[in-house]
């Protein structure tokens, strides 16, 4: 049976991070795949109708394959997306992001204190200084913020943070009661009428700053998207893991029959 795979998937090259986000939807679990196991399976996904790598973690920026994968994507006539907390940043990675126009997509919830105290590391600092030298080098680089419920004010800051330092686009992430996030639920979590409150001033800051920022709603409680997780596994991964529905998994590279199983959770 052929799987009907999106456009755009993303894509776990490691579970490994370098920060411990308290809303971390995809917490450190210790698994990580190989350059070879990861090549076959960006392989197996361009020759299956996945035309963009959304490359996603973990933090794939501490994964030393990824500039070999980023190319390979782009040599085979991909396109290359990817979300990072900029901590690190080598100058490697940094080439092959421009070399291979990958659209990079920062991590920054809030001023220093904050967004230090968010991620459980004094890294905003360095995350800044990758931000500006990945605006520097030409690469298309935009802002993700995942604003939580007693941190609202953040979507200011933000906004501030972008106009200010020559970014155009600001992706507003609600909070997700999923991975780490689900024990924090408590302290993190929106109430409808919160997060409503939220996306109307979302739409209202939107219509002021015009041109001047693309300021997007993120909404992942309303619509799920497609995974490939460390181990090869497709998820169909909803706002919390109750409703996720394993879609396939990719075949390893010595199995000449793919199984491509739809079991359902
Ligand atoms: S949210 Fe991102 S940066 Fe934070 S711990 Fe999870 S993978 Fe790492």
């Amino acid at each position: 049976m052929r799987l009907d795979l999106p456009d755009s998937i993303c894509f776990r090259i490691t579970r490994h991070c370098n920060a411990r986000c308290g809303f971390c939807l995809a917490p450190t679990d210790g698994e990580t795949a190989d350059d070879a196991t990861l090549r076959h399976r960006l392989d197996w996904l361009l020759s299956h109708g996945v035309r963009s790598i959304h490359f996603c973690g973990g933090e794939p920026t501490i994964h030393p394959a990824l500039p070999d994968l980023l190319a390979h994507v782009r040599a085979r006539g991909g396109k290359n997306r990817i979300t990072t907390n900029a901590i690190e940043m080598s100058e490697p990675v940094l080439s092959a992001l421009r070399a291979t126009k990958t659209q990079v997509k920062v991590s920054l919830h809030g001023d220093r204190i904050h967004r230090n105290r968010m991620v459980g590391c004094d890294a905003f600092d360095m995350t800044v200084r990758n931000l500006h030298r990945l605006i520097a080098a030409g690469v298309p680089t935009s802002v993700q913020t995942t604003v939580v419920a007693d941190g609202t004010w953040v979507l200011n800051w933000a906004i501030d943070f972008c106009l200010g330092n020559g970014v155009t686009r600001l992706t507003v992430l609600p909070f997700l009661p999923r991975g780490r996030g689900h024990h924090r639920r408590d302290d993190y979590g929106f109430s409808f009428a919160q997060r409503s409150a939220l996306q109307d001033l979302v739409k209202k800051k939107r219509c002021a700053l015009g041109n001047r920022l693309d300021l997007r709603w993120l909404n992942l409680t309303a619509c799920r998207i497609h995974v490939v997780e460390v181990d090869g596994r497709i998820l169909l991964e909803g706002p919390t893991e109750a409703r996720d529905d394993l879609v396939g998994k990719i075949p390893p590279m010595m199995d000449a029959s793919p199984t491509e199983s739809l079991n359902r959770r």
